[in-house]
């Protein structure tokens, strides 16, 4: 693939799971397997997620989040400060869902590196680029509660500080693009201003590779569902955070534009990022087609140049079926690859 290629593809991030290693169309599922045969399971599923991604014609692939149970948890398990036992009821993303979570006692401290594992095996079974996702700071202080810090702006800052040591490891280990995920961005639009920015800056500082934000509306379960109902006939949130957000030190920024109702217009806002398109709706079961995907980036252009627009899903496809997973990789492809002929390019 030559760098300059217009449109590369890429995912939010996680994959199904397939059914012999967590239970499917479920969000925290425990596993199937133990011991050695689980180490080896995530590795098997890592392996056939990368080879539907390069056969569906995603450029920057991911590990599909095979190795996680969650995406903000599967990080906190290796962190030191943290009470696994001493659970908060906490109404989270502002109280759209309730949840035990663990409490943060003490300063927190990574053990040791945390996804290297799974990263050094991605890397060594695939030639496109690689991508890894990290929770972004903000969204851990809204999945975690705090009997420590007292601020959860310091709680943040100490979270950023462990994600940059974290996130610069991966780089050394040939990782192409570092994504935080920052779903809590989009609930807390004020707190973004005063320190949720800060904190990605802080987290991604230095780092030696292409670094991105992930801003959804979240997966496709219920309560998002339900939420994004009272949100009106245009979500405006991005308007408020993008102008911070066009200030950051972060490359890219990966926004929900499928069956949303976010404004294209407000990706004008991002003139210096690149923009992940979120072409591929993660609360349908139906597979776009090439031409709906297509569709989307189009309208992007209308905003943004093509040189910085990369086609993109929503959000993570991770709850989906695994047929319908694979079906919108396959949809994302083509699209993309619909409009570059049709640019007269590749
Ligand atoms: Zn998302």
């Amino acid at each position: 693939m030559a760098d300059q290629q217009l449109l590369q593809t890429t995912i939010a991030g996680s994959l199904p799971k397939p059914s012999w290693l967590a239970e499917p169309e479920k969000l925290w599922a425990p596993w199937r397997l133990a011991g050695d045969d689980l180490a080896a399971g995530k590795r098997d599923a890592t392996l056939i997620w990368l080879k539907e991604q390069e056969d569906s014609g995603i450029d920057i692939v991911t590990d599909g989040e095979q190795s996680r149970i969650h995406f903000v948890h599967g990080f906190l398990e290796r962190i030191e400060g943290i009470d696994w036992a001493k659970k908060t009821k906490m109404g989270i993303r502002n109280n759209r869902y309730e949840v035990d979570v663990p409490t943060v006692t003490g300063p927190v401290k990574r053990r040791g590196p945390v996804h290297s594992d799974e990263m050094r095996f991605a890397r060594a079974h695939t030639g496109r680029k690689l991508k890894v996702e990290l929770p972004g700071p903000m969204t851990i202080c809204d999945t975690i509660a705090d009997a420590h810090y007292g601020r959860r702006a310091d709680m943040a800052m100490a979270f950023a500080r462990i994600l940059n040591e974290e996130a610069r490891e991966l780089a050394e280990l040939g990782v192409d693009v570092v994504q935080l995920d920052e779903p809590a961005f989009n609930a807390f639009m004020d707190e973004v201003k005063e320190w949720g920015v800060a904190a990605l800056d802080e987290a991604v500082k230095g780092i030696d590779c292409k670094t991105a934000v992930h801003i959804c509306y979240g997966y496709g379960i219920d309560a998002n569902i339900k939420w994004k109902e009272t949100l009106g006939s245009e979500w405006r949130q991005y308007e408020e955070i993008f102008p911070a957000l066009n200030r950051s030190r972060v490359n890219q920024v990966s926004l929900e534009c499928a069956g949303s109702k976010v404004p294209m217009s407000l990706i004008a806002l991002l003139k210096d990022k690149e923009i992940m398109v979120g072409a591929i709706d993660v609360a349908t079961n139906k597979v776009e087609t090439p031409q709906e995907v297509a569709s989307v980036l189009r309208s992007a252009m209308k905003y943004a140049g093509v040189e910085r627009i990369y086609p993109c899903t929503n959000c993570g496809l991770a709850p989906l079926p695994r047929d319908v997973a694979a079906g919108k990789l396959k949809a994302l492809g083509a699209g993309a690859a619909l409009l570059r002929k049709e640019l007269g390019g590749q």
